[in-house]
């Protein structure tokens, strides 16, 4: 059933991302609009006991790592028992979730006891104001405590960076600093464009003027070999405690080692984050399709799958969803 996420290029997708949720408690400039994003109907996103079976199918097909995201995942009601449900599924080796932190405290212990291993906490400013600027609420306190909770529970436990020029670009060697002694990952990621988003020019920050900053005060930044589908270019700082990621999608695509696929809240399959081409699980499902009838659709999402994205100017008048509602 293997080659059922084969596509054309011979890229096997063994990562599933599966939105829990359009919702969210934080309203992060680089995301979304101040006034939010239009929700689609309760109906329209999937049940839980559809996210269940979707999640089953991927994992008999192949799939060895799912990460639930959004939105913010925690918001999902019943994410404790969906985690617990998923986590139960035989063959799955990873179950990451990628979250804002704000609810982290509270539901860790459930989230790790139901089988999450890997925790990517987004986090831009650790300077109070600026965090309450970009975020449009605050909340700093929290996230710093989640992550000193995720490390303590031994969750691993990666900072997700969107780094832009002129708004944070000079906490790039802050953040670096914090990997001295906290054994995390730092992942820079370059802001992308999205519908909503007012991506523009003279705030992105290039991976190389990210290296050139940050090698001002730590030259020793040294480059680490990358597992085969890593999106991230890893680095550390000779003796520290953690290690510093690139996600350099917009300057250096990733696209020929691309394992992932991605589900939305409401239950489209997206094979290319930055493609605009999807296709319904939740209506197959809802109308009674079989386990292969699922399968083809599925299978031939996965076979239209093209070899590349169309590249960083196209992406910034392409039309697609905004990221919340994609799911990052
Ligand atoms: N709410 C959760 C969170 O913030 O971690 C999960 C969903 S969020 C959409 C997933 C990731 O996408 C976050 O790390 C966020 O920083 C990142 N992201 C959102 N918009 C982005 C953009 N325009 N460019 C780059 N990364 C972005
Ligand atoms: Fe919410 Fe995450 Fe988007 Fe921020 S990045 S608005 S926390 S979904």
């Amino acid at each position: 059933m293997d080659s059922l996420l084969t596509d054309t290029f011979g890229r096997r997708h063994d990562y599933l991302r599966i939105s829990l949720t359009e919702r969210c408690n934080l309203r992060c400039q680089y995301c979304m609009p101040e006034e939010g994003v239009a929700l689609s109907p309760r109906d329209h996103i999937l049940t839980f006991e559809e996210i269940v079976r979707l999640a089953r199918h991927f994992v008999a097909a192949g799939v060895t790592k799912i990460r639930l995201t959004g939105g913010e995942p925690l918001v999902r009601k019943n994410v404790e028992e969906l985690v617990d449900a998923i986590g139960a599924i035989d063959g799955l080796e990873t179950l990451a979730i990628t979250t804002n932190g704000l609810l982290l405290p509270k539901k860790l212990d459930r989230l790790v006891a139901g089988g999450v291993n890997l925790v990517n906490i987004s986090l831009d400013s650790l300077q109070t104001e600026r965090f309450r600027r970009i975020a449009r609420r605050d909340g700093l306190d929290i996230v710093r405590r989640a992550i000193d909770l995720a490390l303590e529970a031994g969750v691993r436990t990666k900072v997700n960076c969107v780094v832009m020029k002129g708004v944070n670009d000079d906490e790039l060697v802050d953040f670096v600093s914090l990997t001295q002694n906290l054994p995390i990952e730092v992942r820079f990621i370059e802001f992308m464009p999205f519908a909503g988003n007012m991506w523009n020019d003279a705030e992105f920050m290039p991976f190389d003027a990210m290296m050139e900053r940050i090698r001002v005060t730590y030259p020793g930044l040294r480059r680490l070999e990358d597992g085969p589908n890593d999106t991230s270019k890893a680095f550390a700082v000779p003796g520290f405690a953690g290690r510093v990621g690139f996600i350099t999608s917009m300057t250096q695509e990733f696209c020929s080692t691309c394992n992932r696929l991605r589900i939305t809240a409401d239950g489209n399959l997206k094979v290319c984050l930055f493609g605009n081409a999807e296709v319904s699980l939740r209506d197959a499902m809802r109308d009674g399709a079989t386990d292969g009838e699922l399968s083809e659709l599925i299978g031939s999402a996965v076979n239209r799958k093209k070899a590349a994205h169309a590249g960083l100017y196209n992406l910034v008048t392409m039309d697609n969803r905004p990221m919340i509602l994609i799911g990052g």
